[in-house]
């Protein structure tokens, strides 16, 4: 089956008592033990034992080459479950352009918990390579594209940096989606998702998940502290997940094909100064994209007004038909200015707004914002 069918038919699964097409909610908090004290069945208490969450990781796990995937009660908690796993002392490398709250965690919470973390440009390999400190090195994050301007990084090269060092390689993917990238199959170890995000698609729920390359002791011990420290989604929450990542290949597809002509358009408009976008021929991350994505570029971009932060605060005041709140993914457009989200220290620049495009028509948010930025000039 292809990768699109996988999720259209959520591996194809049926209940055979109940025939039902529609994957099943399991609300248990508890199972049963059999009489001889055994738990047959493999399943004691939903603190991650929870049946519900099987078919979404399966899927999940099918969907990024994986040998098996966990799902997390946010983004956050999946991201953050992976550097606990390491010990304080260790060492990490992390993008300096990323996801804000997960950077911040990295240079305060787990900073002070012992991790030794150093943020570098992870477009220029000979920094990253620069950056390993040999014994101490254990984890290389990356994000690709990158939070808020989209920078690609070269996973394949990345990972290799990783391998030569013995490091092990974890790649936020939430917004490429395993629609145009499969880290795993490019040398990563781990794969991260906001299922909050393209996942599940409907600004309806908050997740996470990882993805594995190897189900080893690395593995287990992010296992063990998800079922440990308690991150995890409710059965609603990963019932609606696995609903949600059914229709992902056409809703991220058609996002992709937006964003596409929503950047060529407004690259050429006189009130922009610069289109962020991994698809645009003159974006510096584009020949890297396009090895690496297949099939589109994501339904996430950016654009830099001319008249600065003011003109970009008042161009997003003026959509009708984006919606102007925080995060992405889902099939409503959104729009934000980012800078004003990220708080004063973040290298966002400040006259960028962030634009998630949605499954609308594509005529339609190009006009609307074609209208805002027209009216934010008056
Ligand atoms: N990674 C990326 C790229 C994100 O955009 C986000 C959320 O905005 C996260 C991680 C965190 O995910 P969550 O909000 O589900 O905790």
């Amino acid at each position: 089956m292809q990768p699109a069918t996988v999720a259209a038919q959520a591996l194809g699964w049926i209940d055979e008592k109940t025939r039902s097409v529609s994957p099943l909610i399991h609300p248990s908090s508890t199972f049963i033990r059999d009489p001889d004290n055994q738990y047959r069945s493999g399943r004691v208490y939903a603190r991650s034992d929870n049946p519900t969450y099987d078919q979404a990781e399966a899927v999940l796990a099918s969907l990024e080459n994986a040998k098996d995937a966990a799902l997390f009660a946010s983004g956050m908690a999946a991201a953050t479950a992976v550097f606990l796993s390491l010990k304080p002392g260790d060492h990490v490398v992390a993008p300096r352009m990323m996801y804000w709250l997960l950077r911040s965690w990295l240079l305060n919470f787990a900073t002070e918990w012992g991790l030794r973390v150093d943020l570098v440009d992870m477009t220029d390999l000979s920094a990253v390579k620069a950056a390993m400190r040999p014994g101490m090195t254990k984890l290389i994050w990356v994000e690709t594209p990158a939070n808020p301007t989209w920078d690609i990084t070269d996973l394949g090269a990345v990972s290799q940096i990783a391998r030569d060092a013995g490091v092990r390689l974890a790649v936020d993917s939430t917004v490429a989606t395993p629609v145009f990238t499969r880290p795993l199959d490019l040398g990563a170890d781990i794969v991260m998702h906001s299922a909050t995000k393209y996942l599940n698609g409907h600004s309806d729920l908050i997740g996470g998940a990882l993805a594995t390359r190897q189900d080893d002791e690395h593995w287990a011990r992010i296992k063990m502290l998800r079922t440990q420290l308690g991150g995890v989604p409710g059965a609603f929450e990963a019932w609606l997940l696995l609903r949600g990542m059914r229709t992902l290949f056409p809703r991220v597809r058609t996002a992709a094909a937006s964003a596409q002509a929503i950047a060529e358009h407004f690259s050429r408009h006189v009130l922009v100064s610069e289109v962020l976008y991994p698809g645009l021929k003159n974006f510096a991350g584009h020949a890297n994209a396009a090895r690496q994505m297949s099939g589109g570029f994501g339904g996430m971009l950016s654009i830099r007004v001319k008249g600065g932060e003011g003109a970009a605060i008042a161009t997003a005041a003026h959509v009708r038909i984006w919606k102007r709140a925080t995060s992405i993914g889902g099939v409503e457009s959104l729009i934000e200015h980012r800078a004003s989200a990220e708080g004063p220290d973040t290298p966002c620049p400040r006259d960028l707004l962030r634009l998630s495009v949605g499954v609308e028509e594509v005529t339609d948010l190009i006009d609307d914002l074609e209208a805002a930025l027209a009216d934010s000039q008056r």
